[in-house]
């Protein structure tokens, strides 16, 4: 199966940002950034990606430790690569569509040949290309903790960019995985589930950790990001709130929206 092996390795675009630290993002439209923690005892793959390739092959080849799998939250492009997994670990608000899946219907962006930065593995098929539901095994809260073994995080609840978006803060390499809390490039604030008043409360936790934070890591854009990038985030979020951005109208595929851009990110809300 080495073809196979080698194919995953072209598809995913892999990198070590420290010793027991990787970044997998997808060279696809709708790019999303997973990351690999390696510790003593096992290893933990946060989020699972679009569900192109076979990230299970990938993670193997980079650890070959028992793996823990855990979904920030419930969007397709974090959660397609469930399908190589027994179960997940997740926050309860995302159990339910995490184990239902994503139908074939809503997955258009995925199955457009054109948002193919590289060719897909010759095993996908955009025609028949859907998000089968997994089990979440165990369901993650404020306060709880993933131990890899000489590693600890501790889940951080952040709703706003969906009610069960959880972080994971690993307080003694001060490392935050921050799902599509924190980004940099267009933050969908406009989402049917979003909810931009949680979403403020959520930034304003973070922020307050920011002097502590050495490497934030995004589900989006470039990564790693500071603890400095969290508060930028934050404090144009209050611009926002307060009436001292200015928005323009604009449409996205969930209805019309106003965008305020600031230099690194945009933040989309509903009208
Ligand atoms: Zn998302």
């Amino acid at each position: 199966m080495t073809g196979g092996v080698s194919e995953m390795q072209e598809w995913f675009d892999i990198e070590e940002l420290e010793p027991g630290l990787w970044a997998i993002s997808e060279p696809h439209a709708d790019s999303v950034t997973s990351y690999l923690l390696g510790g003593r005892e096992r290893a933990l793959l946060v989020d699972t990606g679009l569900g192109i390739g076979n990230i299970r092959e990938a993670v193997e080849e980079l650890t070959g430790l028992p793996l823990l799998v855990v979904n920030t939250h419930a969007h397709y492009d974090h959660i397609g690569g469930n399908r190589w997994f027994g179960g997940v670990w997740a926050h309860e608000a995302e159990r339910e569509r995490i184990q239902a899946g994503v139908p074939h219907e809503q997955l258009g962006a995925l199955t457009n040949r054109d948002a193919f930065l590289v060719d897909p593995p010759a095993g996908f098929d955009g025609a028949s290309f859907c998000i089968p539901g997994v089990p979440v095994t165990r369901t993650l809260a404020e306060g709880d903790v993933v131990e890899l073994g000489d590693r600890t995080l501790e889940v951080i609840h952040a709703p706003g960019h969906s009610p069960g978006s959880i972080c994971l803060w690993e307080r003694q390499r001060r490392i935050l995985v921050a799902g599509d809390v924190v980004y940099f490039g267009n933050i969908f604030a406009c989402l049917p589930e979003a909810d931009f008043s949680a979403y403020r409360v959520s930034l304003r936790r973070l922020a307050g950790l920011s002097a502590q934070i050495r490497l934030v890591l995004p589900g989006h854009g470039p990564t790693p990001l500071g603890g400095g990038d969290v508060c930028q985030i934050e404090e144009f979020f209050s611009l926002i709130a307060d009436g001292r951005a200015e928005g323009r109208s604009c449409r996205t595929p969930w209805g019309p929206a106003q965008v305020y851009t600031s230099e690194r990110f945009s933040v989309l809300l509903k009208p």
